[in-house]
């Protein structure tokens, strides 16, 4: 099998990879970066709203205050120490990007920040109006194509982690740019970093692109690595609703700038649910969504910006208007549809503050992290903030503590000579049925009778995936076995959480049990003490709603 040896594997190319390749290489260290598509395929080009940063130059922000955001949405399990690490760098990061010439907005020449759900300051940097992700990836892939110390694999799929006694040595992948000649090889590298980002094609509604097909969370427990959290899962409130289905992200920063949630008859009813309205955690927001869809007996409700001056519109929204346009949704004038849709894992390979697994010389960076920033919900907009810092750090720890690859690689067995290209009805409806199961048994709701029955069908699908080699087909075969493996993590851990908290909410189990802690799947790799501080405050959303007293007050919140 052809070998490649580099001091750095990354696998992965959206902005955590891509940064943290660009960062090894300003220290003159080498590394492959491994992408199972293209370079600008991947969830980081879509993201609309932005990247929280506390400024100096912002004076109606602090430090503490964004921390006290982050651990208030993530619901009592989000990690107050790791916060505010991040949150304390994210002025470098920024300087970082800037640098590298990301064209954040402006106005008069200053940083433009705007607000997002559940966050109490301004404190969100854009660039091209809702196209941030999209500037932020193009620059990073500039960058990439022009350094020479940076190896690039498109269309070049992770496999396997090549792991012996617990050492991660490399991955093992497919090449198969050429679809008649499917080419195996073996990455060897001192340090393996998984950048494969998040899970939400789990999911039949999702705001997610096809490659978010949870692999990076299989390969590493594949492994042997701890997974952490995995059954918080964000349902982003809205979606724009069109032909019968959900098709595209429609940013929280549209409710940043006074959009307004109205019902079947127009009324405007978030204020009902949470004090905060339209601006409360998306967790609550999602679910007031799907509550009101429910009485309504409609798919979706409104959301409705017509208040904004529409040349503002044009200037702050011109993605998600032109998109919304293409679905003869004019959002200058008319209320837009919209469906809540699985959005982002809070939960992933367990990783301590130098983003290092359990498993060793493998690190985990992005999406597909857990950091223990998020808890049980994410606050909007850190996600990219927490590529950044990581791709960062990852980068740094790997300059100062450089591990040698080794010549030959360790004994994996993978069936390499079985893989093949194509997609076989058999594995398309396979893969469909994944997930509507997992849409409607591990969604917004969940109950231990769904569950159940949610990993009936996962068995039963992984015993038809093997009795038909559909595991064998690249790449959607590759993906459906991972998908299995994520999904039984998501369900396991779902159903061992018998409590309601943050994004993750049982039907059976309404209420939050105070002293319940993070979820760990598997226990190996003696020795590895992850960074975990227990809040000192416990803070539940879903208590703080009853104790209000709002109403109307569906049961499970
Ligand atoms: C529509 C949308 C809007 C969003 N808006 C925001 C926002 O405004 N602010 C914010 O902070 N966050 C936002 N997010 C979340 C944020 O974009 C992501 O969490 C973040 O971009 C993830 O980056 P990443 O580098 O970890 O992964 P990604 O950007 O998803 O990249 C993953 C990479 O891994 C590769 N890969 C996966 N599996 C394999 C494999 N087996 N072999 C080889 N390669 C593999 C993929 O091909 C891809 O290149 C949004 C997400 C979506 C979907």
């Amino acid at each position: 099998m052809k070998t490649e040896t580099f001091p750095v594997v990354i696998v992965g190319s959206g902005i955590a990879g891509l940064l943290a390749a660009l960062k090894l290489a300003e220290a003159q260290v080498p590394c492959v970066v491994v992408t199972k598509t293209f370079l600008a395929d991947n969830s980081s080009r879509m993201a609309q709203g932005g990247i929280a940063a506390v400024l100096p130059d912002n004076s109606t922000d602090s430090l503490a205050l964004h921390v006290q955001d982050t651990l208030q949405a993530g619901a009592g399990l989000v990690d107050p120490k790791m916060t505010y690490s991040v949150v304390a760098e994210s002025f470098e990061a920024i300087q970082d990007l800037i640098h590298l010439g990301v064209p954040f907005d402006r106005v008069e020449g200053k940083l433009a920040f705007t607000k997002e759900g559940a966050h109490s300051a301004n404190r969100i940097l854009h660039a091209g109006g809702d196209a941030t992700g999209r500037s932020i990836q193009e620059t990073l892939i500039r960058h990439t194509r022009e350094n020479p110390l940076i190896t690039v694999y498109e269309e070049c799929m992770a496999l396997e982690l090549l792991v012996e006694d617990n050492i991660c040595r490399g991955v093992m992948a497919v090449n198969y740019q050429d679809k008649h000649q499917l080419e195996p090889i073996q990455f060897l590298g001192g340090v393996t970093i998984l950048a494969t980002g998040g899970l939400g094609q789990l999911y039949s509604q999702t705001t997610n692109p096809p490659i978010a097909t949870g692999d990076g969370v299989a390969l590493a427990y594949r492994a042997g690595a701890h997974i952490q959290d995995i059954e918080f899962v964000q349902f982003h409130p809205t979606a724009l609703w069109a032909k019968g289905g959900v098709q595209f992200l429609i940013s929280e920063a549209l409710r940043g700038e006074g959009g307004i949630l109205r019902n079947k008859s127009g009324r405007p009813f978030a204020a009902d649910y949470h004090p905060k309205g339209e601006l409360a955690p998306r967790d609550v927001v999602t679910r007031a969504i799907y509550s009101q869809m429910k009485q309504d007996h409609m798919p979706y409700v409104w959301l409705d910006i017509t208040h904004l001056p529409p040349e503002k519109t044009e200037t702050r929204f011109p993605n998600i208007l032109q998109a919304c346009l293409s679905f003869g949704v004019d959002i200058r004038k008319d209320y837009i549809p919209v469906a809540p849709a699985a959005h982002y894992a809070m939960g992933g390979v367990l990783v301590d503050e130098w983003a290092q697994s359990s498993v060793k010389n493998l690190y985990a960076i992005g999406e597909v992290m857990s950091s223990g920033l998020h808890g049980a919900n994410r606050l909007a907009s850190n996600s990219l903030l927490e590529c950044v810092v990581f791709a960062r750090r990852v980068a740094q720890h790997v300059v100062e503590n450089p591990v040698p690859a080794l010549d030959t690689a360790p004994q994996v067995s993978y069936p390499v000579e079985s893989l093949q290209y194509g997609y076989p009805p058999a594995l398309i409806s396979g893969i469909a049925e994944l997930r509507q199961t997992m849409w409607q048994e591990t969604g917004i709701l969940r109950s231990k009778s769904g569950l159940k029955a949610a990993q009936s069908k996962l068995a039963e699908l992984n015993r038809l995936g093997q009795q038909d080699g559909l595991f064998s087909w690249v790449p959607d075969g590759i993906e459906f076995a991972n998908m299995l493996v994520t999904s039984q993590l998501i369900c396991e851990a779902a159903l061992g959480r018998e409590e309601s908290r943050g994004a993750h909410c049982r039907t059976d189990y309404p209420d939050i049990h105070e002293t319940s802690t993070h979820t760990i799947q598997r226990s190996v790799g003696a020795g590895f003490k992850p960074a975990r501080n227990r809040p000192e405050t416990q803070i539940s959303v879903g208590t703080s709603v009853r104790r209000a007293g709002l109403k109307p007050a569906p049961t499970w919140l």
